[in-house]
């Protein structure tokens, strides 16, 4: 790790330590956990600009002056069965379409590998659409975006907390043409067990991997699920399945990033200029809504932000909801998850060669 973090907690992975250093001697290395590190090589000049741009040591500015909050699904179907929550990503991108635009967001690069990338046309996002529960590598995108925007284009710059905080700590200056979307975050899974739960999920299926998808919407028993995972092989099964052990282990907390137990971005003062998120306990703000759909929470926190929500009703239906209120059912937005007791237990099995499937099976508690 570099010198400046102090224990493996403080850091997120973010990666614009990386883009910043001058002789590019920084290298993302995979701990055993299976997630990324910054490490500098023998060709540092000792310089201090990854300590700078290191939005841990150099806190981003926040400006929620404007701040408040709606709750929307997107008028078009298609999009919204397409979409994690109500499809507040795809709604934001159409407001703030323009003819010259870029739109980074994370997407499946292969299999098992998630990286942030972006597209110069908005029909061209659907990759980005979907949760991914696996830590998405931000290498190479930070001068994307900055070229992006000093060529004039509007880009729209859309992930965790942790990384909107990297990408404007790098750029260190504010641009009209930069929309900043952050989503509410409980925390990112570890690639490294991702990979192995795809490999595993090959062995045990005979059959190669070709895509593997979190929160597919089904209707069940007249509700909603959206706790299904989706399974493409190559010889054409697919394998739905409402009890996945490696979304399981993601939501209790089993295989989530160090430096998601001590998230310094879980608040409600926001690094972006909106906030997406799920709406939870839906029938407390929404009563009369069907049992059928979900929506998406969409927190406005700046100027810029409010400007995109007044063009948001051309796309989503949406209705104000109270901030407070929201926190109260969604406390990723308040306070860091708490990493599950059996978490280091967990890793020491996967140290010691025990098969994937078995030890994620061992720590998840059963759902009903
Ligand atoms: C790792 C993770 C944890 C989350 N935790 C919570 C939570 O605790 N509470 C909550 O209310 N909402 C959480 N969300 C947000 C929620 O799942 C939806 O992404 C959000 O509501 C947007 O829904 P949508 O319908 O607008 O988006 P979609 O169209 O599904 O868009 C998904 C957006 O998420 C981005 N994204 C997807 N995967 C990643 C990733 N691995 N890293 C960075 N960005 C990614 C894409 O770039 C895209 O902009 C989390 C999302 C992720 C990725
Ligand atoms: S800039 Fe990001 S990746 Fe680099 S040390 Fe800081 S938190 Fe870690
Ligand atoms: S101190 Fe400068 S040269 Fe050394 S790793 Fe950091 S940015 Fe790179
Ligand atoms: S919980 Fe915090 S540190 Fe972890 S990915 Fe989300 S924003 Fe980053």
């Amino acid at each position: 790790m570099l010198s400046f973090i102090k224990s493996k907690q403080a850091c997120t992975g973010c990666g614009a330590c990386q883009a910043v250093c001058p002789t590019e001697c920084i290298t993302l290395d995979i701990d055993e956990e299976g997630f990324w590190y910054p490490n500098a090589g023998s060709a540092c000049i000792d310089c201090g600009r990854c300590e700078e741009v290191c939005p841990i040591v150099n806190r981003v500015p926040v400006d929620d002056t404007k701040q408040y909050c709606v709750a929307g699904r997107h008028n078009n179907t298609d999009v919204w069965l397409a979409s994690t929550s109500g499809g507040a990503f795809s709604a934001i991108c159409q407001a703030f379409e323009n003819p010259a635009i870029a739109i980074f967001g994370a997407k499946h690069l292969d299999k098992s590998n998630v990286i942030h990338d972006f597209v110069t046309n908005i029909n061209d996002i659907d990759c980005f659409r979907k949760s991914k529960y696996s830590q998405s590598n931000m290498s190479g995108n930070y001068c994307s975006i900055r070229r992006f925007l000093e060529e004039g284009r509007r880009v729209i710059f859309s992930g965790t907390p942790c990384q909107v905080a990297g990408v404007r700590n790098f750029l260190n200056k504010d641009y009209d043409n930069l929309l900043c979307i952050d989503l509410i975050c409980h925390g990112v899974g570890s690639p490294g067990i991702f990979d192995k739960y795809i490999n595993y999920l090959e062995g045990a299926n005979d059959s190669e991997v070709v895509s593997f998808e979190f929160r597919s919407k089904r209707i069940v028993k007249g509700l909603l699920n959206q706790n299904i995972t989706r399974t493409k092989f190559v010889d054409g099964r697919i394998l739905e399945n409402k009890n996945d052990i490696f979304y399981q282990a993601f939501i209790q907390a089993l295989i989530l990033r160090p430096s998601c137990g001590e998230c310094i971005f879980a608040k409600t003062d926001r690094v972006g200029d909106l906030t997406i998120g799920d709406l939870n306990n839906m029938q407390a703000f929404l009563p009369e809504s069907d049992k059928c759909v979900n929506y998406s929470t969409i927190i406005v926190n700046t100027e810029k932000g409010d400007t995109i929500m007044k063009k948001l009703n051309e796309y989503m239906d949406l209705y104000p909801v109270d901030l407070d209120a929201i926190a109260k059912y969604n406390s990723a937005l308040i306070s860091s998850t708490q990493m599950n007791q059996k978490r280091a237990d967990l890793f020491v099995d996967l140290r010691h060669g025990y098969p994937i499937n078995e030890v994620l099976e061992k720590y998840i508690t059963e759902v009903s």
